[in-house]
């Protein structure tokens, strides 16, 4: 976090992103862009689900060679972000440390809970738990949209929509709107861990609001999958939102 960053915390729900200034994900990069890997086959050390013993789905891998993410590429080749939809993972923290080699160690998840868990088939019709592999790069928000979403994070009770923040397409850093945003602390460090990413509800690009329900990751485009990082310890922490 920057100094700066750190003394703008207003928001009592959620952190300041870092990279403080967000980026969306652009599905059709340049071929000059450093690219990351959206969802694919997960093929990561470590990276399996503890209850269904299975490869865990991956949102997102971000190569750290890209300076939008201000990370070290020599310490951290990549950050992975990682959820489960079948079992009780969507019901509680997720929390993994990523190891300099890029493999994943998990550290804490919910309890299993049969009652409510979706189960092998999944959150929708026809889920599968695979999703095709896209590269994408990272778009700086403009400037003036930028401010719009951390005036918004700043207020108390301003309303998302009479803002224009109720867009909630993937964002990586910056100060994206989230309906049930939370605060969290490392399980390592304890300190509140800044902001990582947002994922939507669009397995195809950025618009939850009209990608049909096969293309979607759970079939509600109120949903979202937000994710913490503390740099400090390597530690990716995930949860779930709603509208
Ligand atoms: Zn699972
Ligand atoms: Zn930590």
């Amino acid at each position: 976090m920057t100094e700066e960053a750190s003394t703008d915390r207003f928001n009592p729900d959620q952190p300041a992103g870092d990279p403080e200034s967000g980026y969306r994900l652009n599905f059709d990069p340049s071929p000059s862009a450093i690219f990351h890997d959206f969802c694919g086959e997960n093929k990561i050390e470590g990276a399996s689900c503890p209850h269904c013993k299975k490869p865990l789905l991956r949102l997102l891998t971000l190569n750290t060679n890209d300076e939008a993410l201000n990370i070290d590429p020599k310490t951290l080749p990549a950050v992975h972000l990682l959820y489960c939809w079948n079992c009780s993972i969507p019901f509680g923290e997720f929390s993994y440390k990523i190891e300099n080699d890029g493999s994943v160690v998990l550290l804490q998840y919910p309890p299993r809970m049969p009652e409510s868990e979706h189960g092998p088939d999944g959150p929708r019709d026809g889920y599968t738990g695979e999703f095709v592999h896209r590269r994408v790069s990272l778009d700086g928000i403009g400037q003036e949209e930028q401010a719009r979403y951390k005036d918004f994070w700043n207020s108390i009770d301003a309303d998302p929509y009479d803002c224009g923040v109720d867009t909630i397409g993937h964002q990586v850093g910056g100060f994206p709107f989230i309906y049930n945003p939370c605060r969290t602390k490392c399980p390592s460090c304890t300190e509140d861990m800044p902001l990582l990413a947002s994922i939507c509800d669009d397995a195809t690009g950025n618009s939850p609001d009209s990608v049909s329900e096969c293309d979607s990751f759970v079939g509600n485009c109120g949903v979202q999958m937000v994710f913490h990082f503390c740099r400090k310890c390597s530690i990716v922490t995930g949860y779930s939102s709603c509208d």
